[in-house]
């Protein structure tokens, strides 16, 4: 099979039947093979009878249903487990991604060698308060994971090599980073497209405000676990060391002070009188509670049951 397309939704009932026929469309023209795998995220709505409908008429229409909203990484995680094209393609749901873009998607990754194509809404049919946000959102992603040629993480239009989603795991709300994991994982060929955007048609944005913030939490722990993962202690242990050691010798320095003082007749005060005597103090016990840390996590990380979980390319 050429292309699964895994399409994630939430009430999205009005959009379904002619986001299908247009794919249909799309991929008739250019004589692929192809699945398109609706995953309904426990919609609420009739959405499921949609995709029933669509599937009993058109052999190509699939579906799986949650019994509850989980939200859109664990659609895509289930959607790609189930994918069987060589090139799989994710969609939004609510017809602001066009199918017309498949043809070149597929193509960049077939011919250009690509692992991921990313789309790229340039010109963006978005409320102003969603695009400021998004750039600064955008420009933070492409420093943290080095990712530099990367407009727009959070697309919903992507393409993939089949490899790829076999080899990430998308979790939590991590769709928003699947190219960084998708490179953590060893693909590097991320390309972009610029794609058309348009507004919503029907119903209304799954996601409020608070994207921003978790965005920003997700990419934070995305970025310690790719550099710290399973060597916590090389983050948790150095910050210690150094801040015992420090604490440590600002303490002699203190006592060495003051005995030279007392010994010299020169005036001095008590140790625990001294400002500094507190900062050396706490800048030990937070070492020896930093150095601790890390030693936790490596005790955590060694039972991780990913600990030796390679990815292997080849083998001879
Ligand atoms: N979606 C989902 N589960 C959720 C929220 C959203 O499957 O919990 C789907 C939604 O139906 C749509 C896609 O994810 O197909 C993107 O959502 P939306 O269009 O609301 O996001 P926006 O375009 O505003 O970023
Ligand atoms: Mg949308």
């Amino acid at each position: 099979m050429d292309i699964s397309v895994v399409v994630p939704l939430y009430n999205e009932e009005e959009s379904l039947p002619e986001l299908f026929s247009w794919i249909q469309r799309v991929m008739e023209t250019n004589h692929f093979s192809y699945e398109v795998i609706f995953v309904n995220d426990g919609s609420t709505d009739r959405s499921w009878n949609v995709i029933e409908e669509l599937a009993s008429k058109h052999q190509e229409a699939k579906g799986i249903k949650f019994r509850r909203n989980y939200g859109k990484s664990p659609a895509l995680y289930c959607g790609f487990e189930k994918a069987q094209g060589n090139v799989v393609i994710t969609m939004d749901a609510d017809l602001q991604d066009s199918p017309d873009e498949i043809p070149e998607l597929y193509r960049m990754i077939t011919e250009d060698g690509y692992d991921l194509v990313s789309g790229y809404k340039q010109k963006r049919y978005d409320p102003l308060s969603k695009t400021i946000p998004t750039k600064l959102f955008n420009a933070t992603a492409r420093a943290v994971s080095g990712i530099k040629n990367l407009h727009d993480f959070n697309c919903g239009l992507k393409a993939y090599r089949k490899e790829v989603v076999k080899n990430i795991e998308v979790y939590g709300e991590m769709h928003r980073y699947i190219p960084y994991l998708a490179k953590n994982a060893g693909f590097n060929k991320i390309g972009e497209k610029v794609v058309q955007h348009q507004a919503r048609k029907y119903g209304t944005t799954k996601f409020g405000l608070n994207r921003f913030v978790n965005g920003y939490l997700d990419l934070i722990s995305l970025w310690f676990l790719s550099k710290f993962g399973i060597k916590p202690m090389h983050i948790f242990g150095f910050l210690g060391s150094i801040m015992f050691i420090f604490g440590f010798i600002a303490t002699i320095i203190i006592g060495i002070s003051k005995l030279y003082a007392m010994s010299h007749g020169l005036p001095y005060i008590l140790i625990t009188d001294s400002p500094y005597f507190y900062l050396a103090l706490t800048t030990m016990i937070l070492g020896t509670q930093l150095f601790l840390a890390g030693f936790l996590g490596e005790m955590i990380a060694r039972n991780a049951p990913e600990r030796n979980n390679y990815k292997i390319e080849k083998e001879l």
